[in-house]
């Protein structure tokens, strides 16, 4: 039979929302008795508890939050496939001075150069810093736009959007848009210069962004904005997907296909 007092905390801390404390103050019990530690010892390490699991689950709605599409990171970014890279000036990024300082970033080069990668790495540095990051594709972001201005909801997205510290806008460049489409783009990124930050990733160099935005007097204005303060990476090569995949190939007996498909492209 167990003893009533342990029945009692349980219900206690259940009440108070201490689900850590809850789960390990018997065993923390036992080794602070074993070791002879004082009461303020025992109530700091299960209060230590509770608060690395509440950081750790706010981190986790924080990312979740953010949707990134996939969650890549600066580990397993390999820094001398891309050797135009500033690798010291990406590690600087990561500890997110530019968001405070409301920089903008922006990734330009071919598909399959890191460029995904490296965004959401970034983004998942800012939630680990405390800060709102939500990650869009631009096509993703400007449908979503659309939809909320048709449901009169235009207001409420942007307000949303402003709470962000950091807006992730991939891709933009693939697709083009709608003249009202490229105005709510506009709007969006015009609207947090200087005071939040945006990081874009683009296949197309700044010259041809008149493409997405139609007309050059917009792309001017936007391109004004975005550069006035902005660390700017072209991360130009080949298409690390390819390489990999060229390489898987090479290893296998399909070595003419590999050469083939090497010449083709
Ligand atoms: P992009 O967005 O420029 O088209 P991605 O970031 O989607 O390219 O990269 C394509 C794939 O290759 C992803 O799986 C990504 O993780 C991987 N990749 C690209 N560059 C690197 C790199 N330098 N180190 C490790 N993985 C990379
Ligand atoms: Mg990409």
């Amino acid at each position: 039979m167990s003893d009533p007092s342990v029945l009692l905390v349980k219900a206690n801390l259940k009440q108070l929302r201490l689900p850590a404390m809850q789960a390990e103050f018997e065993k923390l019990a036992r080794e602070a008795a074993h070791a002879g530690e004082s009461h303020q010892q025992y109530l700091l390490r299960l209060t230590e508890l509770e608060v690395a699991a509440r950081s750790a689950n706010v981190l986790r709605a924080r990312i979740k939050q953010a949707a990134f599409p996939v969650q890549k990171d600066l580990d397993t970014f390999d820094f001398t496939a891309v050797p135009g890279l500033n690798k010291q000036k990406v590690l600087e990024l990561a500890r997110g001075e530019w968001l405070e300082q409301r920089y903008n970033c922006c990734l330009i080069g071919n598909s399959g150069t890191g460029k995904t990668h490296l965004a959401t790495a970034l983004g998942l540095a800012a939630c680990r810093q405390g800060q709102r990051v939500r990650f869009f594709t631009a096509a993703g972001l400007v449908n979503r736009l659309e939809e909320a201005q048709q449901q009169h909801q235009l207001d409420r997205v942007l307000t949303q959007l402003d709470k962000t510290d950091l807006l992730i806008c991939d891709e933009l460049g693939y697709l083009s848009f709608s003249r009202s489409g490229a105005e709510l783009l506009f709007q969006v990124f015009a609207d947090r210069y200087e005071r939040r930050s945006l990081l874009i990733t683009s296949n197309l160099p700044f010259g041809e962004w008149g493409q997405v935005f139609q007309g050059e007097r917009m792309t001017a204005a936007l391109l004004d904005r975005l550069t006035h303060r902005c660390h700017i990476f072209e991360m130009n090569g080949e298409s690390y997907r390819f390489r990999e995949s060229m390489k898987a190939k090479k290893g296998k007996p399909g070595r003419k296909e590999a050469k083939e498909a090497a010449t083709e492209s």
